[in-house]
């Protein structure tokens, strides 16, 4: 009998898994038969699995089992909208990069992504890359606003090098998922954290990623001093399809303390009297911004 090993899913191709095992070794895995997948998912394993394989002949390893996932977020599956295509599984981290600058800094993507982080149970963070470029005028009192709600928000130039290290710090041991409009410099970044792995990192173009988003490929990557991050070229957005309108407020930290206090129990806080959500923003206690986006992802529900 083979050796049962316990490894992580860290890519997939084709039908086959490449699977890292707890010794530091790879092996492309098939999964064998009787794995099967849950009655609502596509396929039975998803990069980010812990799995349980064994090494066959010519190198090649079967998956055995699939242990029990912590996390896992993915899409409607194309063709079948009731099943869900798990993009990744077990990742605890969902960190949302952007650019001060080129492409210009948008609030209303970090909304979004800070919910479907939440959704997914993963913990957001936010990275601000490109600091080496002169900021626009809003951009400290943005990052200000973000600390002081509680996020965990980071600073960066993956040029210079600047805020590099504390993020490198907040990574280690973690799982974490990259996600973020393309030419944010999220390969670059991964280049600077990650000796060797010389990532392609491209100019900034309006049109080079149209038509690709079909694909959603994702790979994880092994940082020098432990944990993973994972990055997936093909996932500019996240959507919110599991949400409930009526939950979305309760995604929303900032909203939480007031929640109670809105007249109507079921209050969408656009458009009620005595909406509490509305008052804390006449008085300045909840940020304009993260008013209005809400108001767009309630809308776009
Ligand atoms: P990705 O699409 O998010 O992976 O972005 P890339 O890493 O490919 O970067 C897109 C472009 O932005 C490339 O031309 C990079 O050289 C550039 N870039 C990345 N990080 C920085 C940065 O911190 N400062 C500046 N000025 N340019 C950057
Ligand atoms: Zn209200």
């Amino acid at each position: 009998m083979a050796e049962t090993k316990q490894g992580i899913v860290v890519a997939t191709r084709g039908r086959l898994f490449e699977v890292k095992a707890d010794d530091g070794s790879t092996l492309r895995c098939e999964v064998r038969g009787k794995v099967k997948a849950a009655a609502d998912a596509t396929s039975p394993v998803a990069v980010g699995d812990d799995v349980l394989f064994i090494c066959g002949d010519g190198g090649r390893g079967a998956i055995e089992k699939v242990l029990p996932r912590r996390t896992q977020f993915g899409r409607p599956a194309k063709g079948s909208e009731n099943k869900l295509q798990i993009i990744a599984a077990n990742l605890d981290r969902l960190c949302i990069v952007v650019s001060v600058k080129s492409p210009p800094l948008k609030t209303g993507l970090i909304d979004r992504f800070i919910v479907a982080a939440r959704i997914g149970h993963m913990e957001p963070a936010i990275i601000m890359n490109k600091t080496d470029l002169e900021p626009d005028d809003d951009f400290q009192e943005i990052v200000e606003a973000y600390r002081s709600i509680g996020f965990d928000l980071f600073t960066t130039s993956a040029e210079s090098g600047a805020g590099l290290d504390d993020l490198k710090q907040y990574l280690v041991g973690h799982r974490s998922l990259f996600a973020g409009h393309s030419g944010v410099g999220k390969s670059s970044i991964l280049n600077q954290l990650i000796p060797n792995l010389n990532l392609k990192t491209k100019e900034v173009s309006a049109h080079s990623d149209r038509g690709r988003h079909a694909t959603t490929s994702i790979e994880l990557y092994e940082l020098p001093s432990g944990g993973y991050i994972a990055d997936s070229p093909g996932l500019k957005v996240l959507g919110l399809w599991e949400l409930d309108k009526e939950e979305l407020p309760h995604y929303y930290p900032d909203f939480e303390p007031y929640l109670d206090y809105c007249r109507f129990s079921r209050c969408s806080h656009t458009h009620e009297p005595d909406c509490a959500i509305k008052e804390a923003l006449e008085k300045g206690e909840i940020y304009r911004f993260r008013y209005e986006n809400y108001m767009a992802i309630a809308e776009s529900l």
